[in-house]
């Protein structure tokens, strides 16, 4: 069995999802196809909670129209046969008859979790009707019957397990299955989602689940690229990273992959492929437990950085003095991603400024704090990084005119990670192509 997850792009035009049926069946392995929402709908949704949210509830009604509109031009250039279209039709009126009645009643969090899932239920319906009309023999899973959270909000794979399970026994003679990524039930049985980007986690969950024999996850990109495609001109796709590797740069704004899919892979050893669907051939990149081969892989970059320092003198010698900072960024729940320390000062760096003045207001009474926003983080990931010859060499000779704000080096054998000003992290990932791949 094997796990074959498209994104939003793979499945957002009629003739992509055409392709995505094209590659579904190119092989006889059973497989599970994971789905997001058509590329725009989920951001579409959103707005439309954040509209009802401010009982702005005519703004949402607009919206909601234009998103209508948007799914019956969908459905007439995807399916042909009157029958189909008309199936079609009604399946997706469901889901708008749905956001209208939400309309009409009051708004509360989880009604927007509701309002959330209606792309992946849209998307695969769609999809599904699709592969009816081709005559290819599939089944639906709902993944609202196994796709679980805790009251943490943490999926447990063995649960999934059982139920995911209990959905294939219904169906044994069939080898195509199509299901939702992102959308699940959370410890109130209530539907929830596996955050943004979450249909990634949805597929590594269920390849974990099913002990698949890989997870591909399907994007319009031909595999995770050495440094930002976007931002410099020569980058080429790396054929293969560890799971620690990959955890790095998912986490460093690759957005290829979300970072939370990495660790279901890696504990079940599930090989990841990513692979381009405009791109059928090409190898991309192959996530498994060995790097391949040693040194530098890819660079990464994070913006929208907050740089903290606490200055106290009386960190001097003291025992205990992180762990009352960290209990402070605990208490709020921000995750710290760099530390770099002095005998004198501690600086460290959060990408959530959603508690920034609650934090800072507790740790005035440890010292001087100071805080610069705007800042980006450059990652360099590879394998056995400090046993690389040259490196820092190599790494600070690239960026002589950058000014560097902390360096964090030796925290894993995977990374190094830099501070700068975001106004300058096009220069530096661009500096550091030339320096440290020879690429200009
Ligand atoms: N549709 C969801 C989103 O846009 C999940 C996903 O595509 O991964 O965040
Ligand atoms: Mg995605």
């Amino acid at each position: 069995m094997k796990i074959m997850k498209f994104g939003g792009t793979s499945v957002g035009k009629p003739e992509r999802m055409f392709q995505v049926a094209e590659l579904i069946t190119r092989d006889v392995e059973p497989k599970i196809v994971v789905l997001s929402a058509l590329s725009g709908t989920t951001n579409t949704l959103v707005s439309i909670g954040d509209a009802l949210s401010k009982g702005n509830k005519q703004d949402a009604r607009q919206i909601i129209e234009k998103l209508d509109a948007h799914y019956q031009v969908f459905i007439n250039e995807l399916l042909h046969s009157d029958d189909a279209r008309i199936k079609a039709r009604k399946l997706i009126a469901e889901h708008f008859e749905f956001l209208q009645i939400i309309l009409r009643i009051s708004f509360n969090d989880a009604l927007s979790k509701d309002i959330l899932a209606q792309g992946e239920l849209m998307s695969t319906k769609l999809f599904s009707v699709y592969l009816e009309e081709k005559g290819i023999s599939h089944e639906l899973l709902p993944a609202l019957e196994f796709m679980s959270i805790d009251a943490n909000d943490e999926p447990h794979v063995l649960d999934i397990r059982v139920r995911l399970e209990q959905q294939l026994a219904k169906h044994p003679d069939k080898k195509i299955f199509v299901t939702q990524g992102y959308v699940c039930r959370n410890a109130r049985g209530e539907v929830d989602n596996l955050k943004r980007g979450g249909s990634d986690y949805s597929a590594s969950l269920i390849a974990a689940a099913v002990n698949a024999s890989v997870c591909e996850i399907w994007t319009d990109i031909d595999g995770m690229h050495n440094n930002d495609p976007r931002i410099v001109n020569k980058t080429f796709p790396i054929e293969q990273l560890s799971f620690d590797e990959a955890a790095e740069l998912a986490y460093f704004g690759a957005k290829i992959l979300h970072p939370a899919s990495i660790w279901p892979a890696q504990q079940f050893r599930i090989p990841v492929r990513l692979l381009n669907t405009m791109q059928p051939e090409a190898k991309g990149t192959l996530i498994v437990e060995e790097a391949g081969s040693q040194g530098i892989k890819a660079i990464a970059a994070k913006d929208g950085i907050t740089e903290v320092r606490i200055k106290s003198s009386r960190m001097l010698l003291a025992y205990g003095f992180l762990r009352k900072i960290f209990e402070v960024f605990e208490k709020y729940r921000t995750p710290i991603d760099m530390i770099t320390t002095s005998e004198v000062a501690v600086s460290l760096t959060i990408d959530s400024q959603q508690h920034l003045d609650q934090i800072l207001r507790e740790l005035e009474p440890f010292g001087e704090v100071e805080v610069t926003g705007g800042q980006a983080i450059i990652a360099i990931v590879g394998n056995e990084l400090t046993q690389t010859p040259d490196i820092l060499s190599r790494l600070f000779a690239s960026l002589t005119p950058v000014e560097v704000r902390m360096v964090s080096y030796g925290g894993s054998m995977h990374n190094i990670s830099i501070l700068v000003p975001g106004g300058s992290k096009i220069q530096t990932l661009q500096l550091l192509n030339k320096g440290l791949f020879g690429l200009d």
